[in-house]
């Protein structure tokens, strides 16, 4: 029988649109405490104080970089604070077009700006974008020293044949020995891998929950839940422990009976997540997330192997976020499950403006789901935490107004 929480939590009313009026929740706030322990600055003292950390490896690799001591860290990061800033060093000094992303110029200016700072490696996969590689050329003249995974990409069951998991495998090794000089320590990453699906189990148990009472864990914080999928806020047990009272809190929420738009979002929130806080004072929640891979590694074969088994299985469910090969192509085939599963009323989709590999996927996105009549909407924003604009106001409330 599953027990009470120790503090019952009781949703409040909801008023006209917004999502803002429930009860105080000892998890909310131990989720917002442990988010704001966290920072760049942390990560930066850890490394002064003789701590390993690289740009990069944020996402299904994370769990080899834990196995290598090596504390990875969101390329995101890179243009978080005073993105115009960086933005203008990439424009003016590193002379890239003003039509293209703010993502890349950002992304150039800072680590230009970070040169002479201590964590001065990068790691990225092969399916990443072109600017991105060519702008990590450019770093390699600001002292930094970059290493690359081959991509590998499997559209189908037929292409995970055995050599191209040992490939995948044997460029993982060789990242370890990059990190560290030596192969990995198997049983450390066979523990970082068992600690990633237990997280991840927990994220689709509140994720599933949250449909009933999608106000209780509104969209910020469940982003922030997501985002953690990899970095756990560098502290896994306090993570864990958020998670577990998250899980009691909602198991024991009121269902919300007031009307609202079930919506699915595919791709990040940039510019801050403003653009979240209007959806919901729209009316409209979100219930499926295509941002974060939430699926399980196996646990019964070698560990680098079932790291190989994890990103090829993650492409061909269009997860991943990666701009090109299967994830890019299939991401419609997950939207279209989690419409269904969530039981959603519309899609957004949203990129960065000037990202042509977004453009691309978002219009096949439009074309595939318009023929089945299924309503959407894409949005574009650059990466700096602005207000959204009027104009993102207005469509996403008209769009939420068609579906009512
Ligand atoms: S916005 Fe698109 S093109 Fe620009 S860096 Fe990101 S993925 Fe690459």
């Amino acid at each position: 029988m599953a027990k009470s929480p120790s503090t019952p939590k009781k949703h409040t009313t909801v008023t006209s649109g917004a999502a803002d009026t429930v009860a105080a929740s000892e998890a909310r706030t131990a989720l917002e405490e442990l988010t704001q322990s966290y920072s760049f600055q942390k990560i930066e003292q850890l490394v002064e104080e003789g701590a390993s950390a690289i740009w990069g490896g944020m996402s299904w690799e994370a769990p080899l970089l834990y196995a290598c001591d090596t504390i990875p860290i969101g390329i995101g990061e890179l243009w978080r604070e005073e993105s115009r800033e960086a933005e203008a060093i990439g424009e003016n000094h590193f002379q890239v077009p003003a039509e293209y992303c703010s993502m890349i110029k950002a992304m150039i200016g800072r680590l230009h700006l970070r040169k002479n700072e201590k964590i001065k490696r990068i790691l990225y996969f092969g399916s990443t974008c072109e600017p991105i590689s060519n702008v990590l050329e450019l770093a390699k003249g600001d002292g930094y020293e970059t290493y690359c995974i081959e991509n590998v990409t499997s559209f189908k069951e037929e292409d995970k044949r055995p050599e191209v998991v040992k490939f995948l495998a044997d460029e993982l090794q060789k990242v370890a020995i990059w990190l560290t000089g030596k192969p990995v320590d198997e049983e450390r990453l066979k523990f970082e891998i068992k600690r990633k699906n237990l997280i991840s189990r927990k994220i689709n148990r509140i994720l599933e929950l949250r449909l009933k009472s999608p106000f209780y864990l509104t969209s910020i914080p469940t982003l922030q839940i997501l985002m953690g999928t990899n970095h756990n806020y560098g502290n896994p047990e306090e993570f864990i422990r958020v998670l577990d009272l998250l899980i009691e809190e909602l198991e024991f929420a009121i269902p919300e009976t007031r009307p609202y738009i079930p919506l699915v979002l595919a791709g990040g929130a940039a510019g801050g997540g403003g653009i979240l806080k209007v959806i919901e004072e729209s009316n409209a929640a979100i219930l499926g997330w295509v941002i974060a891979g939430t699926e399980f590694y196996p646990e019964d074969i070698p560990p680098l192997e079932a790291m190989a088994h994890y990103v090829l299985d993650a492409q061909s469910r269009g997860e991943l976020g990666e701009g090109a090969g299967t994830s890019a192509t299939y991401r419609r085939f997950h939207i279209e499950r989690l419409y269904k599963s969530t039981g959603a009323r519309g899609i957004i989709t949203s990129a960065i403006t000037g990202c042509p590999y977004g453009s691309v996927v978002q219009q096949t996105e439009r074309d595939y789901f318009k023929e089945q009549g299924i309503p959407i909407i894409s949005l574009e924003s650059s990466v700096h935490k602005e207000r959204p604009t009027e104009e993102q106001v207005m469509r996403v409330k008209t769009f939420v107004e068609m579906l009512s």
